[in-house]
């Protein structure tokens, strides 16, 4: 096989691993009002099969958002292979013809009266409403924090954005130029992709090594609970390979404060606040639902979800139980994993299927079982294909790919494989 026909049966696989060919099998051609909240990963994915599915309906997607980003390549642009340019796009490209687009956020969510209200103060009223507004990094919760920080004093964040990815990729290398002790770790919230704090570890690890500078650096993961990872396989592969690596694990530590000027960062810890110097730190805040979720009648009213707003919904169908017409998917939806755009993939099959059905009358047995992916990059070259469901058990798509290796076909699958899958999604063909 060619490098070209290689590569192409690589994406064609990536594709599978995120779920395609799973279109939904029913039409219906009720005149239904649907509205999608949010114009990302979830509702561009959302809005395209429905739209097809649902040819009659007048579907309107509400998102102030311009721009489109392929967020899984912020790490790639974080480790300097890519530019920002690469993982930006219009929304316009991707929203299907028929499609209204209200080019404003919503305001106000009313499930008692079937409408939302935009930032405008305009009223639409709906008889299905999908919720795919993602999440808030609420990095202002992190006192002294602040996007305008990153990429200087040693502050990294690749989270915030791609120019602010490839702010931190500069970060990384003044950081190994000129030496010094460098902090990771993640927030003790739900988090988009567990994997990425981990994979900015492994890569500035790797880039020291590239550059004969690993002795020059000491590097230290903060862990916000006992383990790094919540899949035990994948956690105790990781510390066997932060312990080889030479990177340093603090376990029970959230990075609560930073002092840019004194290069000072205040951990909370079971026995109070801990300071740490350091010369770079890689920062991720705590992530919530966004505000006008949050302050809606649709999140969970007990349990672990109640606290950041996750929406309520039924973790099979992500269909809310209190208002049934309401659906959540991607990152806002307040189930126990998902937060990653392979998880969009296999969840959007699910609710049109759902959706689909209500509006004919009918219900769905179409259930999503919790799959997460996120390749875990552990060297340039190298990735784990890590994937696993609601249970925290692995199910590895390919049989010929261990999940708890470092290999270079998995490192392919993220590097060449996933983008051309995700632009696929977004149109609702795989
Ligand atoms: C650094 C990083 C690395 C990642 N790596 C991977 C990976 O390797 N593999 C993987 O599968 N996933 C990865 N992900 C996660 C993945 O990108 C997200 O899980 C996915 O984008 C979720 O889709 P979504 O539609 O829920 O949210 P998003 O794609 O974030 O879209 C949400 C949309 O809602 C809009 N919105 C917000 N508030 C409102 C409002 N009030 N009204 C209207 N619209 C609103 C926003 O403007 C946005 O357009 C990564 C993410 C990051 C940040």
């Amino acid at each position: 096989m060619d490098r070209r026909h290689f590569i192409a049966s690589i994406a064609a696989g990536a594709a599978t691993l995120a779920g395609a060919g799973k279109a939904a099998a029913q039409t219906s051609q009720a005149k239904a009002r649907v509205v999608i909240a949010g114009a990302g990963a979830a509702g561009l994915s959302v809005a395209a099969r429905l739209a097809r599915a649902m040819p009659n309906a007048t579907i309107t997607l509400v998102d102030a958002k311009k721009e489109h980003h392929f967020q899984p390549g912020l790490t790639l642009v974080g480790a300097g292979l890519w530019t920002p340019g690469y993982i930006t796009e219009n929304n316009a490209d991707y929203i299907p013809s028929g499609v209204n687009w209200v080019n404003e956020a919503v305001a106000e969510f009313d499930p008692v009266g079937n409408k939302i209200v935009t930032a405008s103060g305009k009223a639409l009223a709906y008889d299905y409403l999908v919720v795919a507004t993602g999440l808030k990094l609420d990095y202002a919760a992190i006192d002294g924090m602040s996007t305008d920080l990153i990429g200087k004093n040693g502050i990294a964040s690749v989270y915030a954005g791609p120019a602010f990815a490839q702010a931190s990729a500069q970060a990384i290398d003044t950081f190994i130029e000129k030496g010094g002790i460098g902090h990771f770790g993640r927030p003790s919230t739900e988090m988009k992709c567990a994997g990425a704090p981990l994979k900015m570890t492994f890569i500035t690890e790797d880039k020291s090594r590239m550059k004969n500078r690993r002795s020059a650096i000491k590097l230290v993961y903060n862990a916000h609970n006992t383990t790094v990872f919540s899949v035990k396989p994948v956690n105790d592969k990781v510390i066997e390979l932060f312990t080889k690596r030479d990177v340093a694990i603090q376990f029970g530590r959230e990075l609560v404060a930073i002092d840019p000027g004194k290069r000072l960062a205040t951990f909370k810890t079971a026995q109070g606040p801990v300071e740490e110097n350091y010369d770079f730190i890689h920062v991720i805040p705590p992530m919530r639902a966004p505000d006008a979720v949050r302050n809606s009648p649709l999140p969970w009213q007990s349990g672990p979800f109640v606290a950041d707003g996750w929406i309520e919904a039924d973790k099979s169908s992500l269909r809310h139980p209190r208002f049934p017409n309401v659906f959540s998917i991607g990152d806002v939806a307040g189930v126990p994993r998902g937060k990653t755009a392979a998880s969009v993939k296999w969840q959007v099959p699910v609710v049109i299927d759902h959706l689909v059905s209500l509006a004919n009358d009918k219900s769905s047995t179409a259930s999503y079982n919790g799959y997460t992916s996120c390749p875990l990059i552990t060297e340039y070259g190298k990735a784990m294909l890590v994937e696993f469901d609601y249970d925290g058990k692995l199910v590895p798509s390919f049989p010929f790919i261990d999940p708890l290796q470092e290999l270079w076909i998995s490192w392919l699958i993220d590097e060449k494989g996933l983008i051309g899958a995700y632009r696929a999604m977004l149109r609702g063909r795989a």
